[in-house]
């Protein structure tokens, strides 16, 4: 009896030299699969039929490429794009092929462009400030559906602004990117790879809510990727009030896991600490933080939260802020503000989702 065919894949999902293995298996040389790698990575093709390749490459492209054929493109249509009035952010709602949105946000400050992508559709984590939290796991995304959202932020960038190239990533969109690992590392070797998007990784950062086996993993496999960890709290009751997953792996084990990822690598870690008025941006909140992470090589970002269902953000501006900035600088740690980039396009993590479910709704 026939077996059925291998369910198609996406040429996004493979690095190189598995694109090489594949042409290999059909008798191309490796020639080829580098101008396919040249005209998908670099040059973001998204119609390979439309190119004159040589023939070879050519024929199996016509071959294998397209719809009920062996290989797809990740090429994620927009559902909507809003961007903020400085023009400065764009966030895009983006349809995978089994219909789930993800979104990815644009950002150009200080003449950087960063891309923001998502790594998962909803997020287990259940953080009680997030949008996307609040909607629950939907799945992971694919290796190919991570790089097709920097793909399409790169073609925004290139379109809007000629002659700008997008330098950073991270990983701060929907999901929680450790727990998502393997789809989320093959990832980014294909977008830091020099002959493709050639983000280089001390440009990218992993942002995590603290999955603590996915530090470790991290630390061990030596991979090149800036760490960001999102503490929200400075002790156990304060931190599991606002990230349920802190039940699963604890504010000690957490800190611990940083500990040794630090000792690992010899890597400064990013901390990422969303300031909620009334909740954890108290004087006493920032001298806990400060004592709980004495002797690690950290730098504290306060992220003023956008408003989102019932919670209200502190800003640098606001005494609460300054204040919280100034103890944890006395402390001798590098603190800083990031900017409430893109409040008026919904830019905090799954909110453009949340807010077209409920206009839909
Ligand atoms: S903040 Fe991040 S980890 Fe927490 S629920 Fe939202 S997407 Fe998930």
């Amino acid at each position: 009896m026939d077996s059925a065919p291998p369910p198609p894949r996406s040429l996004h999902d493979l690095p190189l030299a598995e694109i090489a293995a594949e042409l290999a298996a059909a008798g191309i040389t490796p020639h080829h699969s580098k101008a396919l790698w040249r005209a998908l990575q670099r040059e973001g093709e998204l119609d390979l039929h439309s190119r004159a390749f040589e023939p070879p490459l050519q024929r199996w492209v016509e071959e294998h490429v397209g719809e009920g054929k062996a290989f797809f493109l990740d090429a994620p249509p927009e559902v909507s794009e809003t961007h903020s009035s400085d023009g400065l952010t764009r966030k895009f709602l983006l349809k995978q092929r089994d219909g789930q949105t993800t979104e990815t946000v644009l950002m150009g400050y200080d003449g950087r462009h960063t891309a923001c992508v998502s790594t998962q559709a909803g997020c287990a984590m259940g953080c009680v400030f997030c949008a996307t939290g609040q909607m629950g796991f939907v799945r992971h995304l694919r290796p190919g559906e991570i790089v097709a959202q920097v793909l399409h932020a790169r073609r925004v960038l290139e379109a809007t602004m000629p002659g700008r190239r997008l330098r950073n990533l991270v990983l701060m969109g929907m999901g929680e990117p450790l727990h998502n690992y393997d789809s989320v590392i093959r990832a980014l070797e294909i977008i830091s790879s020099v002959r493709g998007i050639g983000i280089g990784p001390s440009r990218i950062s992993i942002s995590t809510v603290g999955v603590v086996p996915g530090i470790l993993r991290l630390a061990k496999e030596g991979q090149p990727y800036r760490l960001a960890v999102s503490l929200h709290g400075s002790n156990e009751e304060e931190r599991s009030a606002l990230v349920p997953a802190s039940k699963k792996w604890s504010l000690a084990e957490l800190i611990a896991a940083c500990r040794e990822y630090g000792a690992i690598t010899g890597k400064r870690i990013f901390f990422e600490w969303t300031l909620i008025a009334g909740k954890n941006d108290s004087p006493e909140t920032a001298h806990r933080l400060a004592a709980l992470l004495k002797g690690i090589d950290g730098h504290v970002n306060l992220i003023p939260l956008n408003p989102t269902q019932g919670f209200a953000g502190t800003a640098a501006g606001e005494a609460a802020g300054f204040e919280f900035q100034r103890i944890l600088l006395d402390a001798g740690f590098p603190c800083t503000f990031r900017q409430r980039r893109g409040i008026d396009v919904a830019a905090g993590c799954g909110q453009l989702k949340a807010e077209k479910i409920k206009r839909a709704s």
